[in-house]
């Protein structure tokens, strides 16, 4: 499967990683929307939130498990925005679930 964050997750593409376990990933988004942007992504390959189920939910609840760590160790200390797109009207680029965690500077008090 031609997945850029299967890539990332399996070392053939790098990254400037924050975390990672036998699960999920955490690294720097390549084109930083905030002082701070970092990606989490299961390991597993799940194509969006619309695609989450019984069966892979687990991944969900652990990233969100980890996402104060992740934050913390990025260097976010006073709040941080947790965004994830999902198909083509919210502008889903890659398509492979992961969760931005924005922070690090005051965010505009609307996303749209
Ligand atoms: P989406 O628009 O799908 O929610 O977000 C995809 C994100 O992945 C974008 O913010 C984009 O900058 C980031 N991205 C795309 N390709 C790469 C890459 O090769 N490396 C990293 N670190 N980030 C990437
Ligand atoms: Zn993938």
């Amino acid at each position: 499967m031609d997945c850029i964050f299967c890539k990332i997750a399996n070392g053939e593409i790098p990254s400037n990683k924050v975390y990672e376990d036998d699960k999920i990933l955490a690294f720097h988004d390549i084109n930083p929307e905030a002082k701070v942007h970092v990606l989490v992504i299961p390991k597993e390959h799940i194509c969006c939130v619309d695609k989450v189920n019984k069966e892979n939910s687990h991944n969900v609840s652990y990233i969100f498990e980890k996402i104060p760590q992740i934050a913390r160790d990025a260097g976010i200390t006073n709040g941080y925005r947790v965004i994830t797109n999902c198909g083509e009207d919210a502008c889903q680029t890659v398509k492979h679930l992961h969760f931005h965690i924005l922070g690090g500077e005051k965010l505009p008090e609307h996303i749209r």
